[in-house]
């Protein structure tokens, strides 16, 4: 007898199988029971669409009254605890240098791919279909956020991630354009509304995009497009809106791709947990005791003290440290001025500006005081002059 747990998924579904029997113990008298039941992330903790079938099968005797699938299922069931956090909970912070990092690799990987920035491409077969949907809509003709054109050129507001931008195709950059005008229609400014976006998909098939603080099903092929970052969700995000621990798993070789294709295909671990823990809770008395279980524990214990005592053991050299005083409240020496003038010539002059580096050089506009660097700044238009705020990278 034996207990084991395997998970698979499809394109369609995912499955979830615990057997509490070998199939070569199960006779004609038994058969598999599997009633399938779809479990939707959003319904367990995480604020993504996301509804995969879970499978429990296990055998069961004719006239059996034990009815374990239904007891999983109806278990699973008491265990859901609905979403409650927008997905930019789970987002990096823009000045994250996971975001930096992300950011260069999207638009490296796009130039490597090209050959070079984005060239004009051929989109005539969805041409008319967008031009339609303007017309029927009546959205106008306005590119009020990439203003792209024909010829490979396009220059986002501000704040957008125009490098990322520029590797996109004319397609996927109208696409963004009919779902800010879409907003636009009802009165809103995409910009402060925290919907994705999934610009891959048709113009006509692109529904419940207005639909905020709820991220939709993440596919491995899918552009997610985060209206108030105006940017896209990295790979790194997307796991961690599939629940996965991202913070500590050692991605460092895994590219963009890569990783939005691992999340992609990646079922929940909130859900997963709560099948487990339910398969678990219904088939236990199933699963035979080992033959020595308490000795298995205290070796399994044993185990894990001499892996602490090894790691303690290579600390080495502290007799060789030296001890001082520490006053952290020392401001004796402190001058305000100077900290003010430190404070202000440290201080984030443009969006692209974080813990990974300044921009240089920087504008400011003479009229309202905004400041952008030189090569993200231009939308909206401002009267600017070269910024005086003194030396940077303090
Ligand atoms: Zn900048
Ligand atoms: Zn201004």
């Amino acid at each position: 007898m034996h207990l084991g747990i395997r998970s698979f998924s499809t394109s369609l579904r995912s499955t979830m199988m615990l057997s509490t029997l070998g199939k070569s113990e199960v006779s004609d008298d038994e058969r598999y029971v599997d009633p399938m039941h779809r479990l939707d992330t959003k319904e367990f903790y995480i604020p993504h669409t996301r509804t995969r079938v879970y499978l429990f099968a296990t055998p069961m005797h004719k006239g059996s009254k034990e009815h374990l699938a239904e007891k999983w299922a109806y278990t699973v069931k008491d265990m859901r605890r609905p979403w409650s956090s927008p997905f930019e909970a789970f987002l990096l912070h823009t000045d994250n240098p996971n975001i930096h990092r992300a950011r260069l690799g999207l638009a490296w990987a796009k130039e490597r791919k090209d050959g070079t920035q984005r060239k004009a491409t051929d989109w005539n077969g969805c041409e008319s279909r967008h031009q339609r949907a303007r017309q029927e809509e009546q959205l106008g003709l306005l590119r009020p956020l990439t203003s792209w054109q024909e010829a490979g050129i396009c220059k986002g507001l501000d704040w957008t991630w125009n490098d990322w931008l520029l590797s996109q195709t004319e397609r996927v950059l109208d696409l963004l354009e009919i779902s800010t005008l879409r907003m636009a229609k009802d009165g809103v400014d995409s910009g402060f509304k925290a919907c994705i976006w999934n610009v891959s998909q048709n113009v006509d098939r692109q529904t419940g995009s207005g639909r905020t603080a709820l991220a939709p099903c993440l596919t491995p092929n899918m552009i997610p497009w985060v209206a108030t970052r105006r940017g896209p969700v990295t790979g790194r995000e997307a796991l961690a809106i599939q629940g996965i621990p991202v913070r500590e798993l050692l991605l460092t070789s895994e590219n963009e791709d890569q990783l939005a294709d691992l999340a992609g295909n990646a079922m929940t671990t909130t859900v997963v947990g709560a099948s487990m823990l339910a398969a678990l809770r219904v088939a236990l008395g199933k699963i035979s005791e080992g033959q020595d279980a308490a000795g298995d524990a205290a070796k399994i214990e044993a185990e894990e003290a001499t892996a602490d005592d090894l790691v303690a053991k290579g600390i080495v050299g502290e007799e060789a440290l030296t001890s001082h005083d520490l006053d952290l409240a020392k401001v004796a020496t402190a001058d305000l001025a100077e900290m003010l003038d430190l404070a202000e010539r440290s201080s984030r002059h443009c969006q692209c500006e974080g813990q990974s580096g300044t921009a240089s050089p920087i504008e400011e506009c003479s009229a309202c005081g905004y400041r952008a660097c030189k090569s993200c700044g231009g939308r909206p238009d401002h009267q600017y002059a070269s910024c005086q705020g003194g030396t940077r990278g303090v």
